[in-house]
C-alpha cells in the first residue's frame, strides 16, 4: 500500500487539476485507509465505489456507508486491520447500492462471530427506494448495465433494510461520540449527511462527489438540483475542518472544503436560476436547453468537471421537477409514430439515401446535434438499411467524442454499437 504522504501528494495534484482522478483510484485500489483523527478513518477503494467512514467508540464501531458490491470485501478487510471490535451502528447516506451493498457482509460477519448484527439507520425514504428496487429489478439491470457498459450486469435484490428510520434530523450518541444526522434532497430523496461536531468532520454522502453534481441522470428517477444547492450552502455554513465526500479523496483542509462547497452550490444555483427565469418567461424546454449557459469558470474546476453527469441534463431535471414531462412543443403532446414521421421526412428529402447523404454533410461540418436528429428519421424510415446504419454509427461516434459525461457517452455508445453491428 502507498504511504500516506505519497497519497496526499496525489490528492494535491488532483485538486490542482494536475492529475486525473484515475491516478487516485489506482493508488487506493484494494482498499486504502485515510486517518481523519485517531478514532475516525475513511476507507476508499476507487472513485466509482462509495467511501466508507468508520468511527471508533467505546460501544463499538460506527460505519457511515458500507461499500460497493465490487469492493465491500476489500473495505471490510482494510477496516479490520485498523480495529476489530463489533460494529454497533451503520448509517446509510442513501439507498444507492454502492453505499448499502456491503451491509450483508457485516451481518454475515456478526453471525459468524455470534455477535449482534449492526443496527442500521437511514432516512425513511430508503425504505421506499428498496421497495421500488424490488418492483423494478430487471429495469435496473438494464439501466445500470447500459450506464456502465457492462453486458452481463445484474442489479442485486434482497436489499438490507434499515432497522430504524428518521425524517428530518437525528442526533445519536454512540459510546460517547455524538453524531448529527440531517436529511436533504439532492441526487436522491433519501439522503443523509452526518456531522461530527466535536471533530468538525462532515460526511457528505453523494452531495459531494468530485464532479459536477449528478442531478440530471437521464434514466433515473427525479433529482433535486435546487435542494442540492441548499444543502451545499448549509454544509458551507458548518465550516468543516474535514470533508468526507461520497466518492473521491477526503478533503482534510477547511479552506479547500469551503471552496468546494461554495463552488458546487454556485454552479447549481446558476443553473436553477437561469432555467426558472426562462420557464417563467414562457420558453419551451428546447429553447431553454439552448439558452442556459453553465459558468465556464466553475465547470473548469477539477472537482466540478462534467465527467459523470452533464449540466444540460440537469436543466432537463429542473424543468421536469417544476413542469412535468410536457416540453412545450404541441407536436410532442400526442406524437406521430416514429416510423411514419421518419418515412414522411425521408420522402420530403428525396428518399432515405438523400437524407443520409445530408446527414453525412452535416456531420462533416461538426453539426452533430442536427445530424443525430435527422439520422433518427432515416433509421425510423428504413430500419434495415445498412448504409443508414453506417452513417448513424459515424454520427454517434462523433457524438461520443464530443460528450464529456460518462452517462451521455454511454447512451450514445450503445447506439453507435447497435448501428455498427447492423451496417
Ligand atoms: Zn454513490
Amino acid at each position: 500500500m502507498m504511504n500516506p504522504q505519497e497519497l496526499d501528494a496525489i490528492v494535491d495534484r488532483v485538486w490542482n487539476g494536475e492529475a486525473p482522478m484515475e491516478e487516485w483510484t489506482a493508488a487506493v485500489s484494494g482498499g486504502s485507509i485515510k486517518e481523519v483523527s485517531s478514532d475516525v478513518i475513511v476507507v476508499s477503494t476507487g472513485y466509482l465505489f462509495g467511501n466508507v467512514t468508520v468511527i471508533r467508540t467505546e460501544a463499538g464501531l460506527v460505519m457511515i456507508d458500507t461499500g460497493s458490491r465490487e469492493t465491500a470485501r476489500d473495505t471490510l478487510r482494510a477496516m479490520r486491520t485498523w480495529d476489530k471490535r463489533p460494529i454497533h451502528t451503520v448509517i446509510y447516506t442513501h439507498g444507492h447500492i454502492d453505499h448499502t451493498w456491503g451491509a450483508r457482509l457485516l451481518d454475515k460477519e456478526a453471525d459468524e462471530n455470534g455477535a449482534a448484527r449492526p443496527r442500521i439507520i437511514a432516512h425513511r425514504n430508503v425504505l421506499n427506494r428498496f421497495q421500488r428496487y424490488d418492483e423494478t429489478q430487471d429495469l435496473n439491470t438494464i439501466i445500470m448495465g447500459r450506464q456502465f457498459n457492462q453486458a452481463d450486469y445484474t442489479f442485486p435484490g434482497e436489499h438490507r433494510r434499515p432497522d430504524e428510520v428518521y425524517d428530518e434530523e437525528l442526533t445519536l450518541t454512540v459510546g460517547g461520540v455524538r453524531l448529527q444526522l440531517r436529511h436533504g434532497r439532492g441526487e436522491t430523496d433519501d439522503a443523509t449527511f452526518v456531522w461530527l461536531p466535536e471533530q468538525k468532520v462532515l460526511v457528505s454522502g453523494d452531495f459531494v462527489i468530485w464532479v459536477f453534481p449528478n442531478a440530471g441522470n437521464p434514466r433515473k428517477v427525479q433529482r433535486f438540483a435546487n435542494d442540492w444547492a441548499g444543502v451545499l450552502r448549509y454544509m458551507h455554513g458548518l465550516a468543516p475542518a474535514v470533508l468526507v465526500p461520497g466518492h473521491g479523496p477526503v478533503i482534510p483542509d477547511a479552506r479547500r472544503a469551503a471552496q468546494l462547497l461554495d463552488d458546487g452550490a454556485s454552479a447549481l444555483e446558476s443553473l436553477v436560476r437561469q432555467t426558472l427565469d426562462l420557464m417563467n418567461g414562457g420558453h419551451s424546454l428546447n429553447s431553454i436547453l439552448h439558452r442556459v449557459k453553465p459558468s465556464a469558470e466553475l465547470l473548469a474546476k477539477p472537482y466540478l468537471l462534467p465527467k459523470y453527469d452533464d449540466p444540460e441534463f440537469v436543466v432537463r431535471g429542473i424543468w421536469h421537477l417544476y413542469a412535468g414531462w410536457f416540453d412545450g412543443n404541441p407536436a410532442h403532446l400526442k406524437p406521430a409514430a416514429d416510423h411514419e414521421l421518419g418515412a414522411e421526412i425521408a420522402d420530403l428529402a428525396g428518399g432515405v439515401e438523400a437524407l443520409a447523404k445530408r446527414v453525412e454533410a452535416l456531420c462533416a461540418q461538426g453539426r452533430i446535434r442536427l445530424a443525430a436528429s435527422l439520422i433518427e428519421f432515416a433509421v425510423a424510415a428504413a430500419p434495415d438499411d445498412k448504409q443508414v446504419h453506417r452513417v448513424r454509427a459515424a454520427v454517434y461516434r462523433a457524438c461520443v467524442e464530443a460528450e464529456t459525461s460518462l452517462i451521455g457517452k454511454a447512451i450514445m455508445a450503445i447506439t453507435l454499437h447497435e448501428s455498427g453491428k447492423r451496417s
